[in-house]
């Protein structure tokens, strides 16, 4: 089953295919958006050290996130295939995650970048509704992205595990070519 990093702007779609992808496979789609979410919903530590950065639209602390995924790869679900969705979200968590699955003898077969234009984003997440999609909110979202997220698409494109896919076409389309490229 294949292991799988999903890049991309904040509302390119990658928690709705992440979904799909997760379904057609059955494996997990780990979020750490998600989980983070429900950490806050359930005011565990986790939650009250994350919850003011996400308010924001800042990225947490590293190292939140990087024991969460720890941790979340660990478990028995996740032991052949996964769909990363939202990690990692900076070079710093891209070298981690490298470590981590070179230790635990777990490659990714492909990351998968989401390409979509701004305007198609900024009117996905507006549409979503959730509690951080204020305007502003989604403004600073997207600049934390392209100052902190987009550099991972030249982290990766050393590697040749790297594709690049519209996600601008419809939602069956776009599974159709993560299906084909994998
Ligand atoms: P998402 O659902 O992926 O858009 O994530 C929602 C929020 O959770 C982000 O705006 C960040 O505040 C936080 N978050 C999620 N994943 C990460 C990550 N890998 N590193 C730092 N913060 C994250």
């Amino acid at each position: 089953m294949p292991r799988l990093i999903f890049l991309g702007a904040p509302g390119a779609g990658k928690g709705t295919q992440a979904e799909a992808v997760s379904d057609l496979f059955e494996i997990p789609h780990i979020s750490t958006g998600d989980i983070l979410r429900s950490a806050v919903a359930d005011h565990t530590l986790l939650g009250i050290q994350a919850k003011t950065y996400m308010d924001r639209g800042d990225l947490v602390p590293d190292q939140l996130v990087v024991d969460l995924i720890r941790e979340r790869l660990a478990q028995p679900d996740a032991q052949s295939g996964w769909i990363l969705d939202g990690f990692p979200r900076n070079v710093p968590q891209a070298e981690f995650l490298d470590n981590l699955l070179n230790k635990i003898h777990q490659p990714y077969d492909y990351v998968v970048n989401f390409d979509v234009p701004d305007e198609v984003l900024v009117s996905r997440m507006l549409g979503r509704g959730r509690a951080d999609d204020t305007e502003e909110v989604i403004r600073n979202r997207l600049k934390v992205y392209r100052e902190k997220t987009a550099p991972l698409i030249d982290f990766y494109q050393a590697c040749e595990k790297l594709a690049h896919i519209d996600g601008s076409q419809s939602m069956e389309d776009v599974t159709a070519a993560i299906k084909k490229l994998v």
